[in-house]
């Protein structure tokens, strides 16, 4: 709120009042919001917590209002204090809520008398869900612990108390302590050649929501690779990774090109241990990136254009709630496409869009109805389950259609608009469409209809005439794969040997749900599948391979899910083996091996799995009896 000054289309306020309430936050924004919060953590990896001081800026909007509510989840506080311009300090009464979950304990502070700041002594749960610490001997190089937090969608709430909505932004100063030799960074500027004596320093000054605040801290080398970009990643990965990474400075320029300035400095990427459960998080200045796109021929870097597209969809403009969430992720996914194209090729970009095209079609009608809108009406779901393959999906297919009915040349002048108009800002659907309407609908009359507008972002499933881009080379793996299930060509004949990493996830993602046990032993005698290192092509094998009775591949599935705790990676696997009483029991046994080395959000999503299985298995029994 303190940059609206900075606006460029001048007369756009954003009124406060006027924003959705967001179901996801205790936060009271009508009454106060949190303009700046100011961080002096120490970071202690034996006790796996993170101790010190949050001193929080404060705009009060109401004059009435007496309490400043935050946001709280297994946070242990120490003291309440009201801070004056003179820097005394007063304790002030607080009341900590009952727990409730997937929304933490709500904090209220007695604050009638409205101070400008009030700084919170407190101390993070070893068991945080927005933290992961990994012992020495979890990470790539054994040397020292890892630390790193993952604050979307309402986790940030965890390590900070704050007001944890996206609807509010602030800009933050920290000060962070740690052993010597381990080198902190946060999502703000960071500084490639800082010393490693155990005190660092950091300051966003623009205004991020919540889920933005980042922290990763361990034994991390620097390599830069270009200007304003470096690779962060754990000495041992650290080559792979800037090689993967060598087209950053080119992907910030293509993007600048179509979508105006990158407006944050610095754009660096951080290399996690395996465990990370996203692909990548899109933290600014920071993006946080899983290991397993370091395939070695830069055929998933699309993780990299989608985190740098961030800054501008998501990080720039913000969903107002998690309600929004295409905003941010149906934006990026296009943005996304537009670099892969401009940077790999037209042909590298729709075999991505295909793969996501046709994962949809196959399985939005079998979601709920309300779950197919990419605006769904107010439900009570946990945030993080908001972030599903319909806002990414549908909401960058809706902005392939409008780019299809407008043209590039006009829709790349709206998109640059949106941008601009909006920085800084957090807004929601409806604001979207009321900007939409008249800067594009309107102006260009007869290209599209505003219920044909409204039918794909409040309307389910997909449009009839949503446009489906051609790739042959996809038509050919699709003949390829007919004519070897019907058993005209033998595995060894197909003409893999030049398939790159998506033509081969295309080719396994079209099998049969329940393919012949034969033709998956055929095909692996032939392409060696099990065991593959690349963890897209891996995923999909072993989850035919195990619905097929593949037996021989469990060991390397379960090696797989051990490895990696990215849960796009790893889910479809425990949800294959759970398919039989058998490969139920065998999961189990993985999981207790495993869990150690998972991230808190990848326990929660095995141990959800496991325990819908086991009603289905006693209420199946209670059938029989
Ligand atoms: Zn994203």
């Amino acid at each position: 709120m303190r940059l609206l000054s900075t606006l460029a289309l001048g007369a756009f306020v954003l009124p406060v009042a006027a924003q959705a309430s967001d179901p996801h936050s205790y936060a009271q924004p009508q009454d106060v919001v949190i303009s700046h919060i100011d961080l002096k953590l120490a970071v202690d990896f034996p006790h796996k917590q993170l101790g010190g001081t949050a001193t929080l800026t404060l705009d009060w909007k109401n004059p009435d209002a007496h309490d400043l509510v935050l946001d709280t989840e297994n946070l242990a506080i120490a003291s309440i204090e009201a801070v004056d311009t003179k820097g005394h300090a007063h304790a002030l009464h607080y009341a900590l809520a009952e727990p409730v979950k997937a929304m933490g304990r709500k904090l209220t502070i007695d604050a009638p008398e409205h101070p400008r700041e009030i700084r919170i002594a407190y101390k993070t749960s070893p068991d945080a869900s927005g933290l992961q610490w990994l012992a020495a001997a979890q990470t790539a190089d054994k040397h020292l612990p890892f630390l790193f937090s993952q604050s979307e969608a309402t986790h940030a709430r965890s390590w900070i108390p704050l007001q944890d909505s996206p609807a509010i932004r602030f800009t933050y100063t920290a000060h962070v302590t740690a052993p010597n030799d381990v080198r902190v960074v946060m999502s703000a500027p960071n500084v490639p050649k800082h010393p490693l004596d155990g005190s660092f320093d950091f300051e966003q000054t623009h205004p991020i929501p919540s889920y933005l605040m980042a922290i990763a801290a361990g034994d991390l080398a620097v390599r830069e690779t270009g200007p304003r970009s470096a690779v962060y990643a754990e000495p041992s990965v650290l080559a792979k990774a800037a090689h993967e990474f060598e087209d950053t400075e080119q992907m910030i320029a293509t993007t600048e090109k179509l979508y105006g300035p990158y407006r944050w400095g610095r754009y660096d990427i951080l290399v996690l241990p395996p465990s990370f459960p996203y692909g990548g998080m899109e933290n600014p200045n920071m993006t946080f990136a899983t290991p397993t796109v370091l395939v070695g021929d830069k055929s998933l870097v699309s993780l990299v254009a989608h985190e740098l597209a961030h800054s501008w969809s998501g990080n720039l403009v913000t969903n107002a709630s998690w309600r929004d969430t295409w905003l941010n992720e149906g934006f990026t996914t296009y943005v996304q496409g537009r670099i892969t194209e401009a940077l790999y090729g037209q042909s590298q970009a729709t075999e991505e869009t295909l793969l996501a095209v046709r994962n949809l079609e196959k399985t939005i009608g079998k979601m709920p109805e309300n779950a197919q809108r990419l605006a769904p009406q107010p439900r009570t779901v946990d945030a993080d389950d908001e972030l599903s393959d319909v806002a990414y999906d549908k909401g960058s297919w809706f902005l392939r259609t409008l780019e299809a009915k407008f043209g590039r040349k006009d829709f790349d002048a709206w998109l640059e608009g949106y941008f601009n108009h909006f920085q800084w800002h957090s807004i929601t659907t409806e604001q979207m469409l009321a900007y939409l309407k008249p800067s594009l609908i309107d102006k260009y009359p007869g290209r599209m209809s505003w219920e044909e507008v409204q039918a794909w972002v409040y309307g389910t499933g997909i449009p009839k005439d949503a446009p489906i881009p051609d790739s042959p080379r996809f038509d050919a793996i699709d003949r390829e794969r007919n004519e070897f299930l019907a058993g005209t060509l033998a595995a060894g004949k197909l003409d893999a040997k030049g398939w790159n990493t998506q033509e081969w996830m295309y080719f396994l993602d079209r099998l049969p749900d329940t393919p012949p046990l034969a033709k998956m032993q055929e095909l692996d005698a032939a392409w060696h599948l099990t065991g593959t290192p690349n963890a897209e092509i891996g995923m999909r094998w072993y989850v035919h391979a195990i619905a097929a009775g593949d037996k021989a591949a469990w060991p390397a599935a379960a090696e797989h899910a051990t490895r990696i705790g990215r849960l796009y990676l790893t889910m479809p696997i425990y949800k294959a083996f759970v398919a039989t009483p058998e490969g139920f029991a065998y999961a189990e046994q993985v999981y207790a091996k495993a869990k150690d080395g998972y991230h808190p959000l990848t326990r929660m999503a095995v141990e959800k799995l496991f325990a819908r299985t086991r009603a289905a298995q006693a209420s199946a029994a209670a059938d029989k009896g």
